[in-house]
């Protein structure tokens, strides 16, 4: 018997599987690659809307918790996950310098903001407006990090890559039963995969698809992540990320030249050097309706539990929520109510 069997090893499986290795709790995970959000993401976390220059929701929070999360992820696997790189909102007018002015005003964006427009000196980008550039900010290389976590995982033969099973899951009393293990919880990390569940799949996750591109831009020479129609983000050796794309309608992870296009015909606006697109990428984000998590247990089942939600923000958001499902299965705290999925739950088991 172990104490967890998580389904699932994207952003958010990982997440927990931290804190339960820092709660010396075992478990065992299921995962295939049918989902590759968390491998194509761009990464970024970014505590400020670019689009409003607010403060996205909850944002100083998870910064605090996910930056030592991510840290000692690093010193676990011997790798570095974290690029501290800054980024600047390229302005479309004067208007946007004053509203980016008016935010650094604000008590709470203040710290995020720099109260300053830096004046663009890269010959290779158009921006006449210059920019402003958001404090606190970064990379995690989410791509080596579920590399190196699920060899981590399958060295101590902790992880099995198979699709899971609905049929083969036997619920019993205190504890779950699938294949050949028992455990006692198990925890649904799936991301849009959550729509094959058939314990979970009332809540409204929608799935947003979006696509990226890599580009090779050997004139280009900018180490900073320059965000306009679209983001241009740095990987060093003359790789850049350009994306993304934001899409409600297809549901499949396949890359697709309409949104090769689309992307490319944004970074034409501002980008003036030659470049080679190198590699085309696409993945479902698992967004919700109210843009918030969904985090808690089954509403029938107590020992069945859900991590998913984590919408076009999983870097940060992963490891607060986390610790906070972790928190609800062990110590009985409640989920912060904005997350816990029983808000949409009374609605749905009432009928
Ligand atoms: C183009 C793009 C760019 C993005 N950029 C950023 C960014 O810059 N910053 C940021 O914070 N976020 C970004 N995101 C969002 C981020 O990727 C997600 O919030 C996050 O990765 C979701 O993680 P997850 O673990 O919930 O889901 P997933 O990454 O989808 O992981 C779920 C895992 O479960 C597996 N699975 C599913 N069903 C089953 C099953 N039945 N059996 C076994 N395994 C199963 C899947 O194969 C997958 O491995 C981006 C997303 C996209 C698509």
């Amino acid at each position: 018997m172990v104490d967890y069997l998580i389904v699932g090893l994207g952003l958010a499986g990982i997440s927990f599987c931290e804190v339960l290795e820092r709660n010396k709790k075992s478990f065992k995970v299921i995962s295939d690659d049918s989902q590759t959000s968390s491998v194509v993401a761009g990464g970024l976390y970014n505590p400020v809307t670019l689009k409003r220059f607010t403060l996205a929701w909850n944002a100083k929070e998870q910064l605090d918790l996910a930056i030592p999360f991510y840290s000692e992820l690093e010193r676990k696997l011997d790798i570095q996950l974290d690029y501290k790189i800054p980024i600047l909102r390229r302005f479309a007018s004067i208007n946007e310098q004053n509203l980016w002015f008016e935010a650094s005003d604000k008590p709470n964006l203040g710290h995020f903001v720099a109260p300053k427009i830096h004046s663009n000196h890269n010959p290779n980008i158009e921006a006449p407006f210059g920019y402003g550039e958001v404090l606190h900010t970064g990379r995690i290389d989410t791509a080596v990090l579920l590399l190196h976590y699920g060899k981590y995982l399958g060295d101590k033969d902790l992880l099995l890559r198979e699709t899971f099973d609905f049929e083969a899951l036997k619920l019993r009393d205190g504890f779950v039963e699938y294949g050949g293990f028992k455990a006692k919880n198990i925890v649904f990390a799936t991301g849009f995969g959550i729509k094959n569940n058939p314990y979970f799949n009332y809540l409204p996750l929608n799935g947003t698809k979006g696509e990226l591109l890599t580009i090779n831009a050997p004139a280009l020479k900018e180490e900073r992540v320059i965000k306009s129609s679209v983001f241009i983000i740095p990987l060093g050796k003359d790789m850049y990320r350009v994306g993304a794309t934001y899409k409600w309608k297809d549901k499949s992870n396949t890359p697709t030249e309409e949104c090769k296009q689309e992307l490319l015909q944004k970074l034409n606006t501002f980008l003036k050097c030659p470049y080679e697109v190198v590699d085309h990428v696409a993945g479902i984000r698992p967004t919700v309706s109210d843009r918030k998590p969904l985090v808690g247990r089954h509403p029938e089942h107590e020992n069945m539990y859900l991590l998913n939600g984590l919408g076009s923000r999983g870097v940060m958001i992963a490891p607060m929520a986390s610790m906070q499902l972790y928190a609800l299965i062990e110590n009985k705290e409640a989920v912060a109510p904005e997350m816990d999925l029983s808000r949409f739950t009374k609605k749905h088991f009432r009928n």
